[in-house]
């Protein structure tokens, strides 16, 4: 009896000791998910040891979308760890999440048929985004790749988004009772439309009329339409007339966290639509919503974009001055799943650049200098 008794105590003693001893295993040895990148049309996931087993299946879901679901064996997800947040043209959704203790999962989501060609060495995983591609991170091929981009970029039909700012009863900036922000946007807007039709994109339009549309239904129109570039056209307006022959020039801006003032008070203009109603997410958290890739990408073709609008504009319009390419925090930016940025075409307020801004041929250089600036992003990508 007495025997019988200790031996039921030594056993729930090992039940416990074996508990213990399972939960620590898993978070001593568990392989932790470190980072993912997206590099020549591949997810790549890495990780702190080497994976040993990913098993994968596919559910289609609506509009032709497939789901694509990669499970990592005896792999864990840190706190504050994810990929949900990178974007990229065949890909409509990205998710990680822990499914069970011992097993991470990776939800894709996408019209590309058959991203069954994934493949892991190491502590690497890495997943093709585009039908029928082999895995090439771990081969050397870059050459090949280079080519192969360039055809399918040749080929595909690029689409644009152009948002005219303002509209409605939001007029945006207003000088000297007949400069009207919300009409040049517009102008300049339609005008654009053209010159990149003529280059072969398709293009959309937030507003086309008169119309007031909130600052977070313009991107999630351009998200919707699967747009490869956002492009919201504003004009700037000094603080104050004291000022007004001070402040000029063209100046783009991406989002970011803002740097300068100039940007600041820019973005604080802008946005002030957006405080109307309870629309959106807090301060914080879009900062957190905006992807390192996004940020370079944008900048990039800012730059592009800046530089052709400039030589279109001084070949005929003398000294512009270059307001640079700038990160601010712009409401209207927020959200968009491509690069995205926002034109500042001058100064309304400005002697000069107002009346340009009120001048056609000036607004036809303006959209043509956009357009040029799109297309050679486009062709670099
Ligand atoms: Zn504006």
């Amino acid at each position: 009896m007495e025997n019988n008794i200790l031996k039921k105590t030594e056993y729930k003693y090992l039940i416990l000791l074996l508990i213990t001893f399972f939960t620590t295993s898993t978070t001593l040895f568990a392989n932790s998910f470190e980072k993912s990148k997206i590099r020549q049309a591949e997810l790549r996931l890495y990780f702190s040891s080497k994976i040993e087993r990913v098993t994968y299946f596919s559910i289609p879901m609506k509009n032709g979308i497939t789901k694509y679901v990669y499970d990592i064996h005896g792999a864990i997800l840190p706190k504050g760890k994810g990929i949900s947040h990178h974007t990229f043209r065949t890909v409509e959704s990205f998710k990680i999440a822990q499914n069970s203790p011992s097993k991470l999962r990776v939800i894709i989501q996408s019209k590309e048929k058959a991203l069954d060609k994934h493949e892991f060495k190491g502590k690497m995983l890495i997943i093709p985004l585009i039908a029928g591609r082999y895995v090439v991170g771990f081969k050397d091929s870059s050459k090949k790749i280079s080519r192969e981009k360039r055809n399918s970029s040749s080929l595909k039909q690029y689409k644009v988004v152009i948002d005219a700012g303002h509209g409605g009863k939001d007029i945006g900036a207003s000088c000297c009772s007949d400069k009207i922000e919300k009409k040049v946007t517009l102008s300049v807007a339609l005008k654009l439309k053209k010159k990149l039709e003529a280059k072969g994109y398709k293009v959309y339009m937030t507003r086309d009329g008169d119309s007031f549309v909130k600052l977070p239904k313009r991107t999630e129109f351009a998200n919707k339409k699967e747009a490869d570039i956002f492009v919201s056209i504003h004009a700037n307006a000094a603080p104050n007339k004291k000022q007004r022959n001070s402040f000029k020039g063209i100046e783009v801006y991406y989002l970011s966290p803002a740097k300068t003032k100039r940007a600041k008070d820019a973005a604080e203009k802008e946005n002030a639509v957006m405080f109307e109603g309870k629309d959106f997410y807090t301060k914080n958290e879009y900062l957190s919503l905006i992807s390192r890739e996004k940020i370079v990408e944008s900048h990039k073709l800012g730059l592009d974009v800046i530089s052709k609008m400039l030589k279109n504009l001084r070949s005929h319009f003398g000294s512009i001055e270059n307001g640079g390419v700038k990160p601010a925090n712009f409401w209207v930016l927020v959200g968009a799943q491509m690069p995205a940025i926002l034109v500042e075409t001058g100064y309304i307020t400005h002697p000069i650049e107002g009346k340009n801004l009120m001048n056609n041929y000036y607004k036809e250089l303006l959209a043509k200098g956009i357009a040029e600036g799109i297309e050679r992003y486009l062709k670099n990508k």
